[in-house]
């Protein structure tokens, strides 16, 4: 039955296809590319049969080296016929350059005989195709003579693009030995950039990072798929997936492209309400085209995303210019980084869409230009990081000075208060021993000096002398001239009597109201009495004026005591004891006179 459907076939087709040029094959011919020999018909509403797309009269010849038809619903059929040029049985190998697309029917005939047919296309698991490889490859043999009729039928939701390159084996081992070397380098560097990346995200959690990194991992799943190796090695037995895989993972690398852009370029510091407007709007398509690779017809789904990619980068672009103008230096690296991509998904976009030629640079460029951009912006991004450090180690220095001079005020101000309080504290001493009216030393002070001179002199073993002072008739001063007065003649009887006890060892006070006492320690009796009569004079000859007042002439009475040698801690009381009752000898005995009272050391 088949064989008679075949035979059948191949007449109408032998008929049909006269119409068709017959490229002769050479054998030196090691790649031909078939574009320009290729016939091709249009099939809106693919509903031709093989036998009816053979017999329309709507057959183009191809102008293009590798033909491209852009997006469309159309069913395309493509006729080639080839012959032996040769005397010699030839092998060659059939490539249909594009893996994405979907059904791909391969009919071989010769002489009006089926040979072979293949179903062929994405939408089929890896494991049947006749080669196992990310195009679709087929295996061609002619006798010596013979010539192979090729149709193809192509439906496909993806680009309508049909490379077609004929190969010797050899030829085509060893371009695909470069091919794959390209596309693993690019594979390469952008798995390293997306490690790198990851693992700097890990220790440094900037949020910037992992939306680059989700980007870059999307991009490179993306670039997988439509190279056909994702199919090939990832998911050889998920044909559905494959075709959502590309509008996937392109929605998903346009959506963290845009929230890396939101976040590298600043942008919500931006105060310019239409950029956020659209940039919601982006966000949101691109989730929707990432969504829909799943919920939206593929077209509409492939479509969705390169739209939102196109205006996404458009914005990008304007975006970053207006960053680097307000001086965001790192906005520069950014505006070069999308200019490689655009030009790459320029070229790209041409080529799909049908505008310009299929060739090396072509295929290469969205390849070179996203590499470029991933490393670029992987140095923009640690530029970054290297930024924000510096102005976090200024601001840390800013602190730690503002911290220096806080400590350094803090210090001085402890010094001055330490210095105040050692001030306070030594005037409060002065105080604490010093008389108030007089500034000659209290009777605190010369207890404290009589204790201390007593235990010097024990341990010295030698004596101590003392006088008990007292102005005479002094209550006469204070009820004539008044109280005032008598302090003023009390100050100055002080500072007299200060100016005659010079020794340093002397301690002049004043003992209580109107009475002075003298310890002169290491002082004989001579001493004392020269002491004595030396002070009693002094205030004899002293002068008093107060204001308004006759000249005052005062005098003192003086009691004293001595020991030669001081031997009991008591001794001082006996001292004090002994001037006291002299003084009153003195006083007795008519005033302004020294009197002394001998002590008994026995007793
Ligand atoms: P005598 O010669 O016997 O010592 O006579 P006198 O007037 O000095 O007698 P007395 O010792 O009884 O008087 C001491 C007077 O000294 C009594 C008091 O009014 C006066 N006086 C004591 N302390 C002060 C003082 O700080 N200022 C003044 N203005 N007078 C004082
Ligand atoms: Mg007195
Ligand atoms: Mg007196």
């Amino acid at each position: 039955m088949l064989r008679i459907l075949s035979l059948a076939l191949g007449l109408l087709l032998s008929l049909s296809v006269l119409a068709h040029d017959t490229i002769v094959l050479q054998a030196s011919s090691d790649q031909l590319v078939l574009g320009r020999h290729m016939d091709y018909l249009v099939d809106p509403g693919s509903s031709l049969s093989v036998h009816a797309a053979m017999q329309s009269p709507d057959w183009h010849q191809n102008q293009r080296n590798y033909p491209t038809f852009g997006y469309t619903q159309a069913t395309y059929w493509a006729y080639i016929k080839i012959a032996d040029g040769s005397p010699a049985k030839m092998n060659r190998l059939l490539e249909i350059g594009y893996p994405v697309l979907n059904h791909v029917d391969v009919w071989i005939w010769s002489q009006g005989q089926l040979l072979q047919h293949y179903a062929l296309g994405d939408s089929l698991p890896f494991a049947q195709r006749p080669y196992a490889h990310r195009n679709f490859v087929l295996p061609l043999s002619w006798n010596p003579g013979q010539s192979l009729g090729i149709l193809l039928r192509i439906r496909t939701q993806s680009a309508m693009q049909i490379p077609l390159t004929l190969w010797t084996p050899e030829r085509f081992h060893q371009h695909d030995q470069t091919d794959l070397l390209l596309l693993g380098i690019y594979y390469g560097v952008i798995l390293c950039m997306l490690l790198y990346n990851l693992f700097l995200f890990f220790s440094l959690r900037e949020r910037s990072g992992a939306y680059y990194v989700v980007w870059v991992g999307g991009m490179l799943m993306f670039m997988m798929t439509l190279n056909g190796i994702a199919f090939q090695y990832l998911w050889p037995n998920a044909p559905v997936w494959n075709n959502q895989a590309l509008v996937f993972f392109l929605g998903i690398s346009v959506l963290f492209a845009i929230l890396f852009t939101s976040e590298f370029l600043q942008l919500h510091t931006l105060k310019i309400s239409w950029i956020h407007s659209i940039l919601k709007a982006l966000t949101i398509l691109a989730a929707l085209a990432a969504a829909g690779a799943f919920l939206l017809p593929y077209s509409l789904g492939i479509h969705l995303s390169i739209g939102t990619a196109v205006i996404g980068i458009f914005c990008s672009f304007i975006v970053a210019f207006l960053r680097w103008r307000q001086g965001f230096s790192t906005a520069r690296y950014y505006v070069l980084a999308w200019s490689f991509v655009m030009v790459g998904g320029a070229i790209l976009a041409a080529n799909k869409l049908g505008y310009i030629d299929r060739n090396l640079f072509t295929e290469n460029a969205t390849q070179m230009g996203s590499a470029l951009e991933v490393l670029l912006l992987s140095f923009a991004l640690g530029e970054r990081v290297n930024q924000e450090r510096k102005l976090r180690e200024a601001a840390q220095h800013q602190s730690f000075v503002a911290q220096r001079e806080a400590n350094l005020e803090l210090e001085r101000k402890v010094d001055e208060r330490t210095q105040e309080l050692s001030e306070a504290n030594r005037r409060l001493i002065e105080i604490s021993v010093t008389d108030a009216l007089t500034g000659i030393s209290n009777r605190r002070h010369f207890d404290e000096r009589l204790a201390l001179e007593i235990k010097r002199a024990l341990r010295g073993g030698y004596g101590l002398a003392l006088l008990i002072i007292d102005i005479d008739h002094f209550k006469r001063v204070n009820d004539t001239y008044g109280h005032p007065a008598g302090d003023e003649v009390l100050r100055q009887i002080a500072q007299t009597l200060s100016q005659h006890v010079r020794r340093d060892t002397d301690t002049l006070a004043r003992f209580g109201g109107e009475e002075f006492c003298v310890l002169l320690p290491n002082t004989d009796l001579q001493g004392l009495e020269r002491v004595a009569a030396a002070l009693r004079i002094q205030i004899e000859k002293l002068h008093i004026n107060l204001p308004g007042q006759p000249v005052l002439q005062i005098t003192i009475s003086l009691g004293g005591s001595h020991l030669p040698v001081i031997q009991h801690q008591e001794d001082g009381q006996m001292l004090l004891a002994s001037a006291d009752a002299a003084l009153y000898q003195a006083k007795h005995d008519g005033r302004n006179c020294f009197r002394f009272q001998a002590i008994n050391s026995a007793s």
